[in-house]
């Protein structure tokens, strides 16, 4: 774990945090900026810097975390009205910390198009 990467600290416990999910193989907590009124940061515990880093053998995770973010948009309230999932990926992408996560944002109509 590079001692430096901000979630690899968030998911060792040795920076605080506001989880609502963990398992064996990522956390989930709450974006410390929300843009909305949910905003969670689902993040993989193995340092992962960005989807151009993903291998073969993250296909289980990955598709484990798709389903999360299913399962947290539920419990959030917010999967019938409609939620976003937000990858920044590299400097192009607009990615500030170099660990992968998924935001997960709902709770009002967003309206910037992106994509
Ligand atoms: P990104 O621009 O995709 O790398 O997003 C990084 C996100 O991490 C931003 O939305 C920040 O608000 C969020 N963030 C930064 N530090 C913390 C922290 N200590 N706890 C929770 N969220 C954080
Ligand atoms: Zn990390």
């Amino acid at each position: 774990m590079p001692e430096s990467c901000l979630f690899c600290r968030i998911v060792a416990g040795e920076i605080p945090a506001d989880f609502v999910y963990r398992d064996d193989e990522m956390v989930a907590f709450r974006d410390i900026h929300p843009v909305a009124s949910t905003h969670i940061l689902l993040v993989p515990r193995e340092h992962i810097v960005s989807m151009k880093d993903l291998e073969p053998g993250h296909e289980g995770l990955m598709g484990r975390m798709m389903l999360r973010v299913r399962a947290l948009a539920e419990a959030e309230g917010v999967a019938d009205a409609g939620f976003r999932l937000v990858v920044n990926n590299g400097p192009d992408g607009g990615q500030v910390v170099p660990h992968l996560h998924l935001h997960l944002i709902g709770g009002r109509r967003l309206k910037d198009r992106m994509g």
